[in-house]
């Protein structure tokens, strides 16, 4: 069969079309993933809710205040009309979608950079809530630099000397060379191996490379590492390797018989082994020997057939086979994978191993990694489990072995029940299910499938866990300052929305025209909102445990936090207004006046919001340039405004004298002065941790 999705490398062929479409392996896996539902970001159900709210007050409100000036003010309709859409442009918060995609899209940018591509914007944000990391093992927390350190068979267990893919090395008994005459198969073992593999060991340059998979270049190392040549025979017909059955097998011509050759997953052989001869507790505790001390383990061995015997196929490997012997394989835990387990426990992020390998080597290497192991589970017995205890056995295992893609999906599933943000990584076509329905499904960029890829909501350039761990770091950047910034943009509504209501409540002349208020929630607020964008990680983010899933984005606190600024900024340029009504001002200068009272409110408030609780001027100050750039920015656009003929026309604002800013810069100061004193109280009250 040609699949679709095949790409020919080489040559020319003809093929008869048997499907196409739905049809198609691809077609049937394409439908399985459809299937599967995504997960909803809590920052898009958030922001959902939070607009709709937001919406329903305000259209409630402004029709009460329209009543209200209608019935109990004598404004003329047409005047009115023009001040309820003023107070509902200040109320709503019309820069906040495009601060929030800025931010995230600046996330985004920082991963790439840190070899995380992201795939979808909001992506970025969930990533800040994972509470768990479900990770293969192989080449994401090991390096995948196999090499074989032990050799069984029935009779003998030798050590190979050596490390990494270069032949130099001794097959060793008790410390002296191991003499191949000595134990015949042995030789057998070592062909086997050899021949029943597709990979490919070169010198290049001094370096021994391979091509392939490193579980069987392993294989050749240690065939060269023998002290006569190890044949590669001619393969006849083969079933190549696939972690869904975990065996490869060859057919050959060996020693003048035809034989296939096997080599896989030990387990898997012993049941194919004929039983007559098959030492089952010999093989059993020699397998655990060596998978306790965390290596691989691979098994070998062989089956003789009739010399007619064109083709192979799973049916002619289910049983007669000769056990040969094991190989124990390390693959070393990669030095930044130990870091970053480390770094999750401090983060509060629990770690699951989800590996093809056995459960001995599995657990052997989680603990060298690091990892608190409180139990293990094997692929199979989550199979024979229901839905309700994989939730269960989900929470209480933190090493999966022998898993298959469909126990992925289930795991997910499982976690997600209990609440927990899960990642999950993939690499094969049939991860893919299990990756898209991940709330952040990660693909390995370099032995990851295309299909893994598309599923998935972030890509591993570099296949490395630790950059798992980085992406987490910059989610939680990202979401502290998204929260921010919210702190920081809410208020200056509030504050707005405030002062035009009291204005109409009082009778009073607009403060502000709705372009005015415009440009304060837009042009203003996107501005100084960037700084909050680059403001870096603060000190305790990856100390503390995940942020749970439903917690609102406003908490009490927030809702707090925000209703008094607002009555500072309102109340203050309220009381502003007021006062300079005694003056003989234009409505153009007064508005003038009141919105710089507002944009300095605001500029100063940009340096309380830099931090959510602790104090504006800490040892970080001078770390965010880009604050300090936009505040330059920012005056430099109100002196713009102010004092550029055009804009006078377009905005309706009017040149100050020098003695006019000393209201707004003033008011800001106060803002500033009276929010840090806020923050110092609520630090005492709800103590300096963070407040979700
Ligand atoms: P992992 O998640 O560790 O990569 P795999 O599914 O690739 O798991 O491998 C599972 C088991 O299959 C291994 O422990 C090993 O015994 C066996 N195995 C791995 N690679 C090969 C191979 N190329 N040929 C035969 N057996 C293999
Ligand atoms: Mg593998």
């Amino acid at each position: 069969m040609v699949y679709s999705g095949t790409s020919v490398a080489t040559g020319s062929a003809k093929a008869i079309v048997t499907a196409i479409g739905e049809g198609t392996e691809l077609g049937q896996i394409n439908a399985s993933i459809s299937e599967v539902q995504t997960v909803k970001t809590p920052l898009i159900r958030q922001t959902t809710k939070f607009g709709q709210t937001v919406s329903i007050a305000i259209l409630i409100i402004s029709v009460v205040i329209y009543a209200f000036g209608y019935f109990l003010r004598d404004y003329e309709p047409v005047e009115l009309m023009l001040t309820t859409i003023g107070l509902a442009v200040a109320a709503i918060p019309e820069g906040l979608p495009a601060v929030i995609s800025i931010i995230l899209a600046l996330g985004v940018r920082n991963m790439a950079e840190q070899k995380a591509i992201v795939r979808s914007l909001p992506s970025v944000e969930t990533l800040g809530a994972v509470s768990v990391i479900c990770t293969d093992k192989t080449g994401t927390l090991t390096k995948n630099e196999m090499t074989v350190k032990q050799i069984v068979t029935a009779n003998h267990d030798i050590e190979v000397s050596g490390s990494g893919y270069a032949p130099n090395g001794d097959l060793e008994l008790n410390g002296q060379p191991f003499d191949l005459d000595d134990d015949e198969s042995m030789i057998d073992l070592l062909t086997v191996g050899k021949t029943c593999n597709d990979s490919q060991l070169n010198e290049e340059d001094g370096d021994w490379v391979i091509n392939g998979d490193p579980t069987e270049a392993c294989l050749l190392t240690v065939a060269e590492k023998a002290e006569r040549p190890i044949e590669r025979l001619k393969v006849i017909s083969k079933i190549p390797f696939d972690s869904e059955y975990k065996y490869m097998a060859t057919l050959v011509d060996y020693k003048g018989e035809r034989m296939i050759f096997f080599k896989g997953a030990p387990d898997r052989l012993f049941d194919m082994a004929s039983s007559e001869d098959f030492k089952q507790d010999y093989w059993d505790e020699k397998r655990k020997e060596i998978a306790d001390r965390g290596q691989r383990v691979l098994g070998a061995g062989l089956k003789r057939v009739d010399s007619s015997k064109a083709s192979i196929d799973h049916e002619d490997v289910e049983d007669g086979l000769t056990f040969l012997g094991l190989f124990g394989i390390v693959d070393p835990p990669r030095q930044e994978a130990i870091d970053a387990v480390a770094a999750c426990r401090d983060a509060g992020i629990r770690i699951k191993m989800i590996t093809g390998d056995h459960k001995d080597t599995a657990v052997a290497i989680a603990k060298e990694l690091g990892m608190e192991v409180e139990g293990a589970l094997e692929g199979r017995e989550l199979t024979d489990m229901t839905d309700e205890e994989i939730k269960e056995a989900s929470v209480h295992n933190d090493v999966f072995a022998r898993t298959s893609p469909n126990d992925k999906l289930r795991l997910v599933k499982g976690l997600q029940e209990n609440g927990l943000i899960t990642s999950m990584t993939g690499d094969g076509v049939n991860d893919a299910p299990a990756l898209k329905r991940a709330d952040i499904g990660v693909a390995m960029g370099i032995k990851g499938t295309e299909v893994a890829k598309e599923a998935s909501q972030m890509v591993l350039v570099d296949d490395n866990f630790k950059t798992i761990y980085n992406a987490v770091r910059e989610g939680r950047r990202v979401y502290d300052n998204l929260k921010k910034t919210i702190l920081f943009l809410l208020p200056t509504n509030g504050g707005q929305a405030l002062l035009v209501a009291m204005s109409i409540l009082l009778g009073a002349a607009a403060p502000l025209s709705p372009v005015q208020i415009l440009w304060v929630n837009m042009v203003v607020a996107i501005t100084l909102s960037l700084a909050i964008a680059f403001e870096p990680l603060e000190e305790s983010t990856m100390k503390r445990p995940p942020r749970p899933a439903n917690v609102p984005l406003l908490s009490r606190y927030y809702i707090f936090r925000v209703t008094f600024v607002s009555i500072i900024i309102g109340g203050g340029s309220l009381w502003i207004n007021y006062m300079l009504g005694d003056f003989d001002y234009s409505t153009e200068k007064l508005q003038t006046i009141t919105l710089n009272a507002i944009v300095m409110a605001q500029l100063f408030h940009l340096y309380n919001c830099r931090t959510e609780l602790a104090p504006a001027f800490n040892r970080h100050f001078f770390d965010n340039k880009i604050a300090f750039l936009v505040s330059a920015l920012l005056i430099a656009l109100q002196l713009f405004i102010t004092y550029v003929p055009f804009m006078h026309t377009l905005f309706g604002t009017a040149p100050l004298t020098w003695e006019d800013w000393i209201y707004p810069v003033a008011f800001g100061a106060v803002v500033f002065i009276i929010v840090e004193i806020e923050k110092a109280i609520s630090r005492r009250v709800i103590g300096n941790r963070n407040i979700h």
